[in-house]
Order: structure tokens, then sequence, then C-alpha cells
């Protein structure tokens, strides 16, 4: 089994999991072109990809994922809220006032009365302005408030459609699936996404785990859970405490991250090491490392001492993922 990190940070997300004759791709973060570079770097062939998996609908793990999927004609893995957010991402939209919108409904309104005088009730415009209507009335679309503010408006068609895929799958968190010769089980982050998950590997074959932890704002029961037992664990160890609170991020941001559904700082990724971590993993992968709140030896430093006494020359290797290169390939 192999894990091979082809990028990790907020500039983008991508990690190769292979085991027997089966390659998944998780997260598709980069473009395209910089993901196909990245691969032939480190020999894995994206034509032997068999599917790609999403964590979350974050711009750092799909920008290149339509392009990708499209080329390789592969099919893409993700929960049905994360599709949908990533879809709604990807239309165009322009913004009107609450004034202009209600001017466009108003006129919309008097257009159909009209037509439906005239008997064309059901005719082209009425079809369009009824296609608008029902996205109006999506439930996921927030409801227009009787107030001045910024509405979204989507146009009535797009001119092609960016959120086209070869073919959709859609999992559950806590519902195992298969890829190929790889078992998946997607379980539960706290992040501020549609429907975050992270994964647990297992080469049905090999009896080996991988597991990918990134982007949460803390490690709960649910994640404690599912990381136990496995062989190679990526996880996040996103930023120094004293760093981000003297950085350069606006207050707003700086909350963002330090909160529940953010991401995971160095103190509580060791904190996760030293209480909850069973010990037993062959390499531990810090990854999400921030380029301007982290130092690469603060996160090694908090996770080694953390593991402790634990740490050998046969378990517990502590390795960095980097933004701007591929990881070795971790082989097991
Ligand atoms: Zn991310
Ligand atoms: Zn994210």
């Amino acid at each position: 089994m192999r894990m091979t990190v082809l990028a990790s940070g907020s500039k983008g997300n991508a990690t190769v999991i292979a085991a027997g004759s089966t390659r998944i791709l998780v997260d598709a973060g980069m473009s395209c072109r910089e993901l196909m570079k990245r691969m032939a770097l480190v020999g894995e062939d994206p034509e032997a990809l068999d599917a790609i998996l999403i964590t979350h609908e974050h711009v750092d793990h799909v920008a290149g994922l339509s392009v990708l999927a499209r080329r390789l004609k592969i099919p893409v893995f993700l929960t049905e809220p994360t599709h949908r957010a990533w879809v709604r991402m990807l239309t165009p939209r322009t913004t009107m006032s609450y004034a202009k919108w209600l001017e466009t409904v108003q006129r919309e309104k008097q257009m159909r009365a009209e037509e439906a005088a005239v008997g064309m009730a059901g005719g082209l415009a009425g079809g369009l302005l009824e296609e608008q209507a029902a996205i109006i009335d999506d439930p996921a679309e927030p409801a227009p408030q009787a107030s001045p503010r910024a509405v979204e408006a989507v146009p009535l068609k797009a001119k092609a459609d960016p959120a086209a895929l070869p073919a959709v799958e859609y999992f559950r968190a806590g519902h195992g699936f298969s890829i190929g010769e790889i078992d998946v089980n997607p379980f539960t982050i706290p992040h501020d996404a549609a429907d975050p998950c992270g994964f647990v590997f297992h080469a049905r074959s090999e009896s080996l785990r991988m597991a990918i932890a990134t982007d949460l704002g803390y490690v709960p029961p649910n994640v404690k859970m599912a990381l136990r037992g496995v062989d190679v664990l990526l996880l996040e160890s996103n930023h120094d405490l004293e760093m981000l609170k003297d950085g350069p991020y606006p207050w707003s941001v700086k909350q963002r991250v330090l909160s529940r559904v953010g991401h995971l700082s160095n103190a509580a990724a060791a904190e996760f090491l030293m209480r909850d971590y069973d010990g037993g993993a062959h390499t531990i992968v810090l990854g999400h490392l921030s380029e301007q709140n982290n130092l690469p030896e603060l996160a090694r430093l908090a996770a080694e001492q953390a593991i402790g006494a634990r740490w050998s020359l046969l378990s517990n290797r502590v390795m960095l993922a980097a933004q701007d290169t591929p990881l070795e390939p971790i082989c097991l």
C-alpha cells in the first residue's frame, strides 16, 4: 500500500492512495496541469487512477476537479451536500441589490400575467420563468429577506456546464464503500464546509490502513475512534497559536481558523498524539501547514514531543507534507 502526498496546504491539496491495482486521488486542489506534473514527478501514472475522492468543496481541495475528471474520464466520489455546494460554487452568478431583484421579479410576474392573458402560458418565456422560480424556491438557497441587502441571481442559462463530471458517486460519512481493492471509510470532521469528511483506507489484501484527517477545527470523539489502528496517518498541523495570533491575518480570519470548525493547531495535533493516539502508526505525516502562521520545525517539534518515548526507528516516523513539492511516496 502506498500514500503519496502531491500537495498539502491552503494553496492546494492532493494525495494518491494506492493498493494492488487500485489508485485513488484524494482531492484535486490544484490545476489539472499541476496535478499531472506532480504525479509524473513521483512516478504516479494519471491514466492509472480509478477515481477521485473529495473531502470537501473548499477550493484548495477541488480547484482542478472537473478538468481532471473529464480528462481522465473517471468517477468522482463525494457526499451529496458537498456535490451540491460545489455545483453552486461553480454556477455563474451576478449579484444585484434587493431593489433590483424585486424589480426583476415584478417585471417577470407582469410578463407572465400578460402571457397568460394572451394564452401563451407554458410557452418559452413561461418555461424559463418556471425554471428561475424553481431556483429561487430551492430550500438550500437563503430565502430573500425584506431588507435592502445584496441577493444573488442565477442567470437563466449558463453557457457551458463547468460542473459537468463523467460520473458522480455519492457516499455518506459513517458508511463504508469500496473502490477496487480499497475499502474506504469516510468520517465526519468539524470544518466550515457543507459536509466535510476524513477517510480511512483499508487495503484488504494487505491488512493495512492509511488515514487522512486535515481541515478540522478540533479532534472530536468520532475522529479519535476512526484513527485507531492506522499504519499511516496524514494529520493536520495547521498553525502555531502564537504565530497566528501575532500574524498578518485580519481578526475575522484568525477567528475562523481558531474556531471549532477551522483548522487544527500544532498544539491540538500534539494533544491528540499525546492523549488519544494509539502509537501504532509506521508514519505520521503532518499536513495542511499554514505558510503564514507556522514553521515546519515548530510542527515537527510539537508532534515529536507529544509522541515522546514511543518514537523509534520502526514506528512513529514524523514527516512533513509540503505545499510546493510532493512528498516521497510512503510505501508499506
Ligand atoms: Zn483545506
Ligand atoms: Zn477546508
